[in-house]
């Protein structure tokens, strides 16, 4: 498992526009799938990883700044 772009707490930005018009997202858990929820609506959804790291573009807010992307940690899973 490589190590994880995100983890919960961090908002991020995605390519796809939910149809509620929000581009950002809570990450709310993370594994095989990651889950998201939106910041405007509140809808949950999960996705696999590879679709998320594909619909991602950009981490808006770090909850931690431990993982923020300066150098890359050790996943804890
Ligand atoms: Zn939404």
């Amino acid at each position: 498992m490589n190590t994880p772009l995100v983890q919960p707490g961090d908002t991020v930005r995605l390519r796809k526009k939910h149809p509620c018009g929000s581009y950002e997202w809570t990450v709310t858990r993370i594994g095989a799938d990651i889950g998201l929820a939106c910041l405007s609506c509140g809808r949950r959804i999960m996705l696999p990883r590879g679709t998320f790291n594909k619909r991602l573009k950009m981490v808006v807010k770090y909850a931690s700044v431990k993982h923020a992307p300066i150098k890359h940690i050790t996943a804890n899973e």
